[in-house]
């Protein structure tokens, strides 16, 4: 599918000298910068014949379930650690909230938080990065085509940025209700374009930075893949390392399922 047109592509203009930055070739810094690749068209057409179910928005045939329901169904096997996250976030924010997808890919997860935070005076924000182009592409292109109303949609701005430098973009002065990673490579994308260990633990450290009081971090990490146990253990080691009077952290395993992604949240008192 070709790469659908940009008008809708929402950018800090004082940012995009910053976005074109590259590593240096002699040294080895963390990877802030990926080359452009592109999306398969068959995730893409998949996820555009339902966007509000794959946003896990309510629909006749999905419904919007509440916390309880989603832990039930998970230790059931009847539901993923994907409903579940969302299912937390949607307790934690609220109307009007400023929340960060530090992890676009196709955009199901910046509509979920859309719709979670636009109200009807517009006041709520996202803010979305992905390190590849092409995924930036692919979350505004599904916004445009999920949501009819355009001044919703204006308050979601996206960014090709690594999530590591996210203080660059959420304003000093927005206390920030959520930020939600999920981690590893872009299902129907490039496999070999992946969250790593150095930048997520970065990400994390800035996540926890920028967090109101009350907020929450949520990390779906899948381990399945090279490395995803390495990031694992970056995930977790930094979730050990908060300071129990400020912060609760917690993860959500199956245990007998291995490859089996892990949700972590990290709730800032
Ligand atoms: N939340 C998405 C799925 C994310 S998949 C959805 O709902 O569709 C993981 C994404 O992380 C990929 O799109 C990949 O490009 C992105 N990614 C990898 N490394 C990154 C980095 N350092 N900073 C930001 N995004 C990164």
């Amino acid at each position: 599918m070709p790469p659908p047109p940009h008008s809708h592509l929402f950018r800090s203009q004082t940012l995009t000298p910053l976005l074109r930055l590259r590593p240096s070739s002699n040294s080895s810094p963390p990877p802030l910068w990926r080359p452009r690749r592109h999306l398969s068209a068959c995730a893409s057409a998949a996820r555009l014949a339902d966007p509000l179910a794959a946003a896990g928005s309510a629909t006749p045939q999905q419904p919007v379930l509440g916390v309880e329901e989603a832990v039930v169904g998970f230790v059931t096997g009847k539901r993923k650690a994907t409903e579940v996250a969302h299912a937390v976030w949607r307790s934690v924010v609220q109307k009007g909230d400023t929340v960060v997808d530090a992890t676009c890919g196709n955009g199901n997860d910046t509509l979920a938080l859309l719709k979670m935070v636009a109200d009807e005076r517009r006041q709520g924000c996202v803010y979305g990065m992905d390190i590849q182009e092409s995924a930036i592409e692919s979350t505004s292109s599904f916004l445009q085509m999920a949501i009819n109303d355009g001044h919703e949609r204006e308050l979601v701005k996206l960014f090709s940025i690594c999530h590591s430098r996210m203080e660059e973009i959420v304003p000093k002065d927005s206390p920030v209700r959520l930020v939600a990673f999920n981690l590893g490579y872009l299902p129907g994308g490039d496999k070999t374009v992946i969250t790593v260990p150095r930048t997520t633990e970065l990400a994390l450290q800035a996540a926890s930075r920028i967090l109101s009081s009350g907020g929450l971090i949520s990390v779906l990490v899948y381990i399945g893949h090279p490395g995803g146990r390495d990031e694992l253990d970056v995930v977790e080691s930094f979730a050990s390392s908060l300071p129990i009077d400020t912060w609760v952290s917690c993860k959500l395993q199956m245990v007998n399922r291995p490859i089996a992604p892990v949700l972590i949240l990290l709730n800032k008192k």
